[in-house]
């Protein structure tokens, strides 16, 4: 065996990959497994992206290799998107950068913050790509409680004056992966209010930010106060225009960070393939119905769902964003448990809410990317586990 770093041999496996093998062995022998699991659209990329993919592949200028910091017209399309959108006036240059998906960015922004030992605040529970990009850059993991009773909102004056005091970066997600919470301005108010008072890099995921329902708009951290001087924020295409394997998002907001982004990619990539760029900016550029599209479907499932889980005695209101559902288990069962009774007596793969932080082990996830068909199957299936004792 090749030597290999203790910071890749202690981290834990991915636990979606633990799942997707179980899955797999399950399928070979025969069993019909409904993936509830994947948090991932299953929606097509819509047709004028691919289409200008396609126009922009065929020009030889396109070819090679792009800037670092990502293309202008990619760059530009971002600055519109967020001036139309929030009002947020940002420089293409020195405040946006192109990513090849919003995860490296995010991963590699620990690199581009942490000291060895230092500190990072990380939502419990949340996207476990934060602790695992914490760990990889040899920072320590420090949990942002967040108030299940109040919308999942952080308690940021739960963290010890010593752990804000030893944090150089804190983590925050909303709408959220994987609670589905959603928040109002105040919440990055008070988040911008504290990273600035504790001089902590205050990086918001807002990879289902377009994502919403009933009228209800995410609002952009980069709206509060001040956020520009402490603040960035992660955008996706890969949620809101079913462009997952594309690989392509942006991080926009404080130039220091920023900057400090883009000396460690420009040491590690070369960014994303320009005619991906240049059918990104079209999909930023568009007037967003198509994502209007998928809001319509997610909702109706949602609402399949939500009724199939409300006969079962599983009360949980409508999310105003996102496509999961963050529902409690039984009493008396672990995520765990109840996951493993989920697949191997329903054939139905969800996600045990222990995968997310400790404080997720009385939930799991719905991840509404099958058909309403699989939907209502999978729901009817669910009911197995009702007609049995706990
Ligand atoms: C899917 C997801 C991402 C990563 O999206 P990419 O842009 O495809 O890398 C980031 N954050 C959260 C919370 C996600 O669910």
């Amino acid at each position: 065996m090749p030597p290999i770093s203790n910071r890749v041999t202690s981290l834990p496996p991915y636990l979606f990959s633990v799942f997707q093998q179980k899955k797999k062995l399950l399928e070979s022998q025969g069993v019909d497994v409904i993936d509830l699991g994947i948090g991932a659209p299953d929606l097509p990329t819509p047709a004028f992206i691919i289409d200008q993919l396609a126009k922009e592949a065929k020009k030889p200028a396109n070819h090679v290799y792009s800037s670092y910091n990502g293309c202008q017209e990619f760059r530009q399309a971002v600055a519109g998107f967020y001036n139309r959108t929030y009002q947020v006036e940002l420089d293409p240059d020195t405040e946006i950068l192109a990513l090849i998906g919003s995860k490296e960015g995010l991963a590699h922004m620990a690199t581009a913050v942490l000291n060895p030992g230092e500190t990072a605040l990380v939502p419990d529970p949340g996207y476990p790509v934060y602790r695992s990009a914490v760990h990889l850059a040899g920072g320590t993991t420090t949990y942002l409680p967040l108030d299940a009773a109040d919308n999942y909102r952080p308690l940021f004056d739960h963290v010890s004056k010593a752990d804000w005091n030893n944090a150089s970066l804190m983590f925050l997600n909303y709408p959220g992966n994987p609670t589905a919470a959603t928040v109002d301005r105040s919440v990055f108010d008070e988040a911008v209010t504290f990273a600035k008072k504790h001089n902590v890099a205050l990086l918001h995921d807002a990879a289902y930010s377009a994502l919403t329902y009933d009228g209800y708009q995410a609002p952009s951290v980069l709206e509060s106060n001040g956020a520009k001087d402490i603040a960035v924020e992660f955008g996706s295409l890969s949620k809101s225009f079913n462009m997952t394997g594309w690989r392509i998002g942006y991080v926009a907001g404080n130039r220091e960070l920023i900057k400090a982004l883009s000396i460690v990619k420009s040491n590690t990539d070369t960014s994303q393939f320009l005619p991906v760029q240049k059918a990104g900016a079209a999909a930023l550029m568009s007037d967003f119905s198509a994502v209007k599209e998928n809001i319509a479907v997610y909702e109706k499932r949602m609402s399949i769902m939500l009724e199939a889980l409300r006969e079962l005695g599983i009360k949980v209101a409508k999310p105003r964003g996102t496509f999961f559902i963050w529902a409690p288990v039984p009493e008396g069962i672990t995520s765990s448990a109840f996951a493993e009774r989920m697949l191997e007596e329903a054939g139905v793969i969800i996600t045990p809410g222990i995968a997310f932080g400790p404080s997720g082990d009385k939930y799991f996830r719905i991840s509404l990317s099958v058909g309403e068909e699989r939907l209502r199957e999978a729901a009817e299936r669910m009911k197995v586990l009702n007609s049995k004792e706990r």
